[in-house]
Formats: C-alpha cells, sequence, structure tokens
C-alpha cells in the first residue's frame, strides 16, 4: 500500500536545489501522493505549478495566519478566482490562528471569510492551530465546515481529538510524536479512531525526533508511520491501508 503526505511545503526555498530528485525519491520509496498548501497570495502560482508538473502533487491554496502581514483584503476575492480557475486545487489551506504571532482578530477574521470560501467552492480545509486549539474549535462552532479539514500537525488532547473529528476534521500526524515529552498527543493518538487521521511530515519544518536542525522532507512518512504504529493495536496492514484511504476520502483524490 502507498503512502501519502497530506501536508507538506515542497515549494519552499529549501527545496530549491533538489525539489524534482526529492518527489522522484519519495515516489520510489512508496510516498505516491503530496498535498502541497499554499500560504500567501504570492506562492500559489508555484504551488499550481508543482502540480502541473508532477503527477503525485495536489494543491491547496490559502492565507496562512504566520504571513498575516503580507495578506490583504483583496487576496480573498483573489483566492475565489483561482479556486474557480484551477479545478485541481484539493482544498482551501493552509488557514488557521497561531498564538505565537500578533492580532488575533484579524486572524479569526481571515479565517471564518475562508471558512466560507472553502464551503462555498465545496472544498475541506487545511488549517493550522498553535496554542490555539480552544479558540479554533469556538470559531468552528460560530463556523462549521461543511466539507471536511485537516489539522494539521495535531499536538493536543484526547478530548481536543475528539471534538475536531466530529466536526469532521482529521488529525495531521506528523514528527511529534517521535517525542518522549509529547505524551499527550502520543496518548491521544493511541486511541482516537484510526478513520480520523492522516499522516504529514510539515517538510521543510517539524523534524523527528534527533533530526532537529536538519530539513524534514516527504521521505520521513514511513518512520512516522512506525512510530504511528506502535501505539496502536491495530495490525500494520490494516493501519496503512486505512491512512491512505483517508486522505483519498477528505481530499476527494480518485
Ligand atoms: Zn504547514
Amino acid at each position: 500500500m502507498p503512502f501519502a503526505d497530506a501536508h507538506c511545503h515542497l515549494d519552499f526555498e529549501a527545496f530549491d536545489l533538489d525539489r524534482k530528485a526529492l518527489i522522484s525519491r519519495c515516489e520510489s520509496v512508496g510516498v505516491k501522493l503530496l498535498i502541497v498548501p499554499g500560504v500567501a497570495r504570492d506562492n500559489w502560482g508555484s504551488v499550481i505549478k508543482l502540480s502541473e508538473e508532477f503527477e503525485s502533487v495536489f494543491p491547496c491554496v490559502g492565507l496562512h495566519p504566520r504571513f498575516m502581514d503580507k495578506h490583504k483584503e483583496d487576496d480573498l476575492a483573489s483566492l475565489e478566482s483561482v479556486l474557480c480557475k484551477y479545478k485541481q486545487i484539493v482544498a482551501v489551506g493552509e488557514i488557521g490562528l497561531d498564538a505565537t504571532i500578533g492580532d488575533l482578530d484579524r486572524q479569526v477574521y481571515f479565517l471564518e471569510r475562508q471558512i466560507d470560501i472553502a464551503n462555498r467552492f465545496l472544498l475541506p480545509v487545511v488549517l493550522h492551530s498553535r496554542k490555539t486549539h480552544n479558540l479554533l474549535i469556538e470559531v468552528l462552532n460560530k463556523k462549521p465546515v461543511l466539507h471536511g479539514g485537516l489539522l494539521h500537525g495535531f499536538s493536543g488532547s484526547e478530548e481536543q481529538a475528539r471534538v475536531f473529528w466530529s466536526k469532521g476534521i482529521y488529525l495531521g500526524v506528523g514528527g511529534v510524536i517521535s517525542y518522549e515529552r509529547a505524551s499527550k498527543t502520543r496518548k491521544a493518538l493511541s486511541v482516537v479512531p484510526l478513520d480520523s487521521v492522516v499522516l504529514e511530515t510539515d517538510s521543510p519544518d517539524m523534524p523527528l525526533s534527533g533530526g532537529q536542525g536538519g530539513r524534514n522532507t516527504p521521505l520521513n512518512i514511513p518512520f512516522v508511520y512506525k512510530e504511528f504504529c506502535a501505539l496502536r493495536t491495530e495490525n500494520e496492514a490494516d493501519i496503512c491501508r486505512r491512512l491512505w484511504l483517508n486522505v483519498i476520502n477528505l481530499f476527494g483524490i480518485n
């Protein structure tokens, strides 16, 4: 069964020197599906272009909270035009909240507008949430996503995991589960429904334990998978098949 990386920033500069070779290597180790989110208006073009060059790449477009100082009100209208024009886009993202960056009110505003857009275009959302899981739950209560979503880099409790899943939000599991200190998240991921989980790397960020300081790549997906399997009681073949189908179902890929 092949693997998917449900969240990797392959358009980022860190991959400028070997992007093509890396994507071929991913395919050869079985990582055959790469979901690449856009983070700001000026990188949507490169994400879309990547999806035209590589069959394994599927693009998303969104306005990420970390780049809030770049975003303008009329970027929301541009987002809609891009979604109209490029039918290969599989989600609105990366969007969300980040408490380590100022002005949460403005972040909430952009998040809510983008959830509206995703709902109108019948698309899922790809969510970023840093130290904001409870605020994100409040936003989703007020503004439900109608076509599912992914909370990437999940690092919350079992209770939060179940709340997100009840709202149609899959949990993105990455390198964080390889850290002993992430015991709350590891415990949550050992018991959440297998149907609610997808694997991701967030490359080039979020390395596995031991890889700190280096560049993360989708080649690490099989290692994330091993860590995840170690937390679960199901057999590995079932886990692998389920994780693949979850990505296919969430992003509507056929
Ligand atoms: Zn990301």
